[in-house]
């Protein structure tokens, strides 16, 4: 009921905890938190204490189960600790389950530090479903609702990942060090002919996931569907959706395990966003909700929406939400990974806009002119008397949209694989919060509730408009419109993070209490130097790949046909085969070296670049030296005996699952 615990509790429980984990198996235990980079952060200690001479006796106490210290100096902090008050404090949220993993029992707990700030993603994001509750019950009552004691957000995560061999994968270190392909020409066979959507599930994918599935139900993680992906080799997990927190804290060890677990079957499992270019990017769906305690989904139409006013309340105040605030959302999925998924033409663009379906909005057109509305009948009839007739889904998939209404949830379509989605659910909560409240002033003022009620639907609409898009989302047309309807277009996370700062947003989260104008601060700085040290570390990879592997295989395979050349000569046999190649590759590698030189320059220019300087180096800079590095390398891939090749191929890596 979000009460205090009193120590004498706390040790009751924390007695009973260990109890069971021994029961268990567990050994240690561990505060296992999330900090602002990397999966999740774990420092295990054995359950035993020293007791007399020799003795030991297997202790953990309420302190232990509340409270954590850590030196905290080695997680990034963005500026908010000197090393000198480095101490870093984990409390235990009872909010979320603890579990066993490798005999230890797991103590979710969020992360702070040693003068308070939020140093990890679970804090704020506990603290957006409580914006979220506040406001929420503020609307419900003021409808006249009073049997609902709380509102939570409720969220189900679809996890797109690539499975490739694991013998590849050590063969590649672009894959082991970035996550993604550096290089690579394009495989004789892509996504074309999309064979692989949903097809047939191969007979090691199908054992992994069977396991998979049973690793994460032993955490209490219920992953419910496994399917594949459109490109080859990728596939997806979606879980039952549950409550924000668990849902974050779930993902997190979805990920882990999904990585382990492929280790298990000779596998890897890639969680980048876009391991190869030319084929689709991993995303993460967000399924996003609101529930109540009694059950309730708040933004469940119903049979008729036109007459449900809390629906449309509820929705048109997401509406708002997202219109309003495009800019939290954008920076909230921003990375150097996802730069180079979103707006590809595949995933989601990079502009927001939200698909509500045509029955809605025409719903929403009727509120606006005062109109009825009548629901059509929209039976499906596949023609063929055996199959019974059934009710269409009146909000169609739009594919192409980055926030979609989807029957009774919105479906946030830009997080990439890799993200945890405590970020995107901290700023969801958070914008659509802020809506409510709006809407709860104005409630709560009012001597004509349907009048008001009314008026607020009418208002909404008609200001946020803009953001309704139900088309093409891939269209060039689209882009041009968007930029009549004056949305924003960041064109990377560079542009984005720049924003997160503005006084707009930092009143905003200052206000619902989520962040402080120094812990935005913080964030911010993180999230620049993380995108710059990622893509340095791409561009290292890269040199490193191409100066000490490809030139000198490239090197011995023109040795080869030169050798082959002048014996041929000695027959008196035109060398064409042998003389066009080496023209070729001559040329390429010539184009190749000045591309490498270049980004080695570029590489040693950015040392000492203050953080948002050397970002938008990494975005501008490097990455398109690499790009055209890329290029040249590429077309020497197709020139060369594939013997000699010394990386394993597109074609070996995405077909490498059998
Ligand atoms: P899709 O056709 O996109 O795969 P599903 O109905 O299978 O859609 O749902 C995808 C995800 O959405 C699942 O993880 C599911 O649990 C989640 N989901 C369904 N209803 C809700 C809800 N009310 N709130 C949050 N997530 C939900
Ligand atoms: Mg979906």
């Amino acid at each position: 009921e979000g009460g205090e615990l009193s120590p004498d509790t706390a040790n009751s429980i924390a007695g009973a905890m260990k109890e069971w984990a021994i029961e268990h198996g567990a050994t240690h235990f561990t505060h296992w938190f999330q900090p602002m980079t990397g999966i999740t952060a774990e420092k295990h200690e054995a359950f035993i204490m020293p007791e007399g001479e020799g003795g030991v006796i297997i202790d953990f106490s309420g302190k232990e189960l509340i409270r954590g210290e850590s030196d905290a100096s080695s997680f990034p902090s963005g500026g908010l600790r000197a090393t000198f008050e480095a101490r870093g404090y984990t409390a235990w949220d009872p909010t979320s389950y603890a579990f066993i993993k490798d005999r230890t029992l797991c103590i979710p707990t969020a992360y702070c530090s040693f003068t308070g700030e939020v140093l990890d993603k679970k804090t704020p994001l506990l603290r957006s479903m409580r914006a979220i509750n506040t406001q929420s019950l503020r609307v419900l009552r003021a409808m006249g609702i009073t049997d609902v004691n709380r509102v939570v957000p409720t969220v189900g995560p679809e996890q797109e990942y690539f499975l490739v061999d694991e013998q590849m994968l050590l063969k590649r270190p672009d894959l082991r060090y970035t996550g993604r392909t550096l290089l690579g020409a394009r495989p004789v066979k892509g996504q074309e002919l999309d064979d692989q959507y949903y097809g047939a599930l191969k007979t090691r994918v199908s054992a992994f996931m069977r396991d998979l599935d049973e690793e994460l139900w032993k955490l209490g993680v219920s992953a419910r569907t496994e399917h594949n992906e459109v490109a080859p080799g990728q596939h997806e997990l979606a879980p039952v959706f549950t409550n924000a927190n668990t849902a974050s804290d779930h993902n997190q060890i979805t990920m882990e395990l999904m990585q382990k677990t492929a280790r298990k079957h000779g596998l890897a499992c890639l969680l980048h966003e876009k391991p190869f270019d030319g084929v689709n990017g991993s995303g993460k769906h967000n399924n996003w909700s609101l529930s109540t305690d009694k059950g309730r989904n708040l933004l469940k139409p119903g049979s008729n929406p036109a007459q449900n006013l809390l629906f449309l309340l509820f929705f048109t105040a997401v509406i708002k939400a997202v219109d309003e605030h495009q800019d939290l959302l954008r920076i909230s999925v921003s990375s150097a990974g996802n730069d180079l998924r979103l707006g590809g033409n595949e995933a989601p663009p990079a502009i927001i806009s939200m698909f509500v379906g045509d029955d809605l909005e025409s719903i929403l057109d009727a509120v606006v002119n005062n109109s009825d509305f009548v629901l059509g009948e929209s039976f499906m009839d596949t023609g063929i008397a055996s199959i019974p007739k059934f009710r269409r889904d009146t909000t169609d998939r739009n594919r192409t949209s980055p926030f979609a209404f989807t029957g009774n949830k919105f479906e946030f379509r830009m997080p990439g694989s890799s993200f945890s989605i405590a970020g995107p659910n901290i700023v969801l909560n958070t914008i659509v919060a802020d809506a409510l409240e709006d809407v709860a002033d104005e409630l709560e003022n009012s001597s004509n509730l349907e009048y008001t009620i009314q008026q607020i639907i009418q208002r909404t609409v008609r200001e946020h408009r803009r953001i309704i898009f139900n088309g093409n989302n891939y269209s060039k047309e689209w882009a041009v419109e968007a930029g009549k309807r004056k949305l924003a277009n960041f064109k990377n996370a560079i542009s984005a993070f720049k924003r997160f700062g503005d006084e707009k947003n930092i009143a905003l989260f200052e206000k619902h209490g989520i962040y402080t104008r120094s812990e935005i601060e913080s964030r911010q700085e993180i999230l620049l130097d993380e995108y710059a040290k990622e893509v340095r570390i791409e561009a290292l990879t890269m040199s490193d790949m191409v100066r000490r592997s490809i030139f000198p295989a490239v090197s011995g395979f023109m040795g080869k046909l030169a050798k082959t050349k002048s014996a041929l000569a000695v027959c008196g046999v035109p060398a064409v085969y042998e003389t066009k190649t080496i023209e070729s590759l001559s040329r390429l590698i010539q184009e190749s070296e000045d591309a490498v030189d270049e980004l080695d320059a570029a590489i040693r220019k950015m040392a000492g670049m203050p953080v948002e300087a050397a970002a938008e180096f990494a975005a501008e800079c490097l990455r398109p030296i690499m790009s055209r590095l890329r290029t040249s390398i590429d077309e020497c891939e197709l020139y060369c005996d594939q013997k000699d090749w010394p990386f394993p191929t597109y074609s070996e890596l995405l077909f490498s699952v059998t």
